[in-house]
């Protein structure tokens, strides 16, 4: 039982496999993930591709299996359309690694010695691999890094395109709601604002929710108080059992996802924060994918300066599309650090769970990747949101108008230092007071602590999650 396994009673020690999707925002759940399975007792093996790939020597407790992936890489520099590039790759990946990986699983389950393989856990984007475990006789769980939400779209694709909705045929379309889906309006859905990609994209979501389907279980990182009624919703549609152990980061062991980053983490920002005021600094990432022109580069940099509040910057190389190629960091404007000099910190990349979790910080103007979504929110910080692409918009949609913890910033199109500055000052003054948005952040935090808690619905899920695993 998962309790002998626990406790080191049980003989055997039952080996989980993962594959993770290599991108940032799908490494650092499955990561969290083997953690705390690994810390059930189940001994954990990472397949990977090579684009990508995880440091293995920051985790000797795992093994590793690097896949052949044939090169794949996203387009490099089509990025104007970045859901077009990852939906292309997303499926040429699958591709690639099909063959290389039946022949890896085919040894891994010869080898005795390893011990006996309960399941694949991978990603609900890799459907090729998934069915190859299953032809092998593996059983498979799928994990969905985006919300509950997120995945009901997925679910609604036919329906939504059979009603119209999709693909918007104008921008006017784009601010209608969805009738079947509140809170969602047609630009919230994902791919809404990518046409060009619509058929790709369509077979992309519909090969995940197969992905899903044809599993012995879907494992999402997301919570109850959360999202309620999505994970009900999801459970009516889905006929496999869901689980819902989110956040993912609160249950792992420590340090999960700094060992993830793909980027080194620069932990110096730490040691700024602690000399700041309390819930006074702007923390500003756009995660790990989205790219900016170099107008508006010019305009947040502008637009944050000209707010007057102490900031950290995440800058990650290659954000500026057309800009200076990755490795070198972008160019801020002439003037920038005069005018913001003692006032903010500029990093590659920052330690984000630590970030999110300082006390100076006040709020966050973020791109609503789901992961930073998760983050923020169970951190008690309040969200100035600017969704790119994905399933972003509808992200930000529930933190401005469900959960009511933070705003979006309007416009989508191009940035005006003026407007971003007002917003800015408007999130972290706003955040707080009676009714402010950092009370209600802070009631999710509870939350968030409440559901992972001994007796919490998430923490219950694992054992739920940990037993279905034995029994597999
Ligand atoms: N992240 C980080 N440091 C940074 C920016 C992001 O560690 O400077 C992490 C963040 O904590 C999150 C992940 O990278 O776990 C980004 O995932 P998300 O879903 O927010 O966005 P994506 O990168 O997939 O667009």
């Amino acid at each position: 039982t998962a309790e002998e396994m626990a406790t080191g009673t049980g003989d055997r020690r039952r080996r989980v496999l993962l594959f993770p999707l290599p991108y940032q925002g799908h490494i650092n759940p499955m990561f969290q993930l083997a953690g705390l399975l690994h810390s059930r007792g189940f001994a954990i093996t990472v397949f990977h591709t090579h684009f990508n790939a995880p440091d293995a020597s920051l985790h000797p407790a795992y093994d590793f299996i690097p896949v052949p992936d044939g090169g794949a890489r996203p387009a490099a520099d089509s990025p104007d359309d970045t859901v077009q590039a990852t939906v292309e790759h997303i499926l040429a990946l699958n591709r690639a690694c099909e063959a290389p990986f039946r022949e890896l699983l085919a040894a891994v389950l010869d080898d005795k010695a390893g011990g006996s393989v309960a399941c694949l856990v991978a990603d609900a984007h890799l459907l090729t691999l998934l069915d190859v475990a299953r032809e092998l006789g593996v059983p498979t769980l799928a994990l969905r890094t985006g919300s509950a939400a997120c995945f009901r779209c997925f679910t609604a694709f036919p329906m939504l395109c059979d009603r119209g909705y999709l693909p918007a045929q104008d921008t006017s379309q784009l601010h209608a709601p969805v009738i079947e889906l509140p809170p969602y309006r047609v630009g919230d859905l994902p791919a809404a604002g990518s046409p060009a990609a619509h058929g790709r994209t369509r077979e992309v979501l519909l090969r995940a929710v197969t992905a899903v389907a044809t599993s012995s279980g879907l494992i999402l990182n997301t919570f109850d108080a959360l999202e309620h009624a999505e994970l009900a919703a999801l459970r009516r549609d889905l006929t496999v059992p869901v689980f819902d152990v989110g956040p993912l980061h609160m249950l792992s062991p420590a340090a999960a996802s700094s060992t993830s980053s793909l980027l080194r983490p620069d932990h110096g920002c730490l040691e700024w924060l602690d000399a700041q005021a309390p819930a006074s600094v702007l923390y500003v990432s756009f995660g790990s994918l989205a790219v900016m022109s170099a107008t508006d580069l010019v305009e947040t940099a502008w637009g944050i300066a000209n707010s007057g509040r102490p900031f950290l910057w995440v800058l990650r190389p290659g954000i500026v599309r057309g800009g200076a190629p990755s490795p070198s960091p972008p160019q801020l404007p002439d003037g920038f650090d005069a005018a913001t000099r003692g006032r903010g910190a500029v990093v590659r990349w920052a330690p984000q769970e630590e970030v999110l979790a300082h006390d100076a910080v006040g709020a966050f103007w973020t791109h609503c990747g789901w992961n930073s979504t998760l983050e923020a929110a169970c951190a008690g910080v309040p969200m100035l949101c600017r969704p790119c692409f994905g399933d972003q918009m509808g992200n930000a949609r529930y933190v401005d108008s469900v959960w009511r913890v933070g705003v979006e910033l309007d416009g989508g199109g191009e940035l005006e230092r003026g407007k971003v500055a007002a917003a800015i000052a408007a999130v972290i003054d706003g955040g707080g007071g009676e009714n402010g948005m950092r009370r209600r952040a802070l009631e999710l935090k509870r939350r968030a602590a409440e559901s992972v808690a001994e007796g919490g619905s998430s923490s219950f899920n694992v054992d739920k999650l940990v037993d279905h695993i034995m029994a597999l």
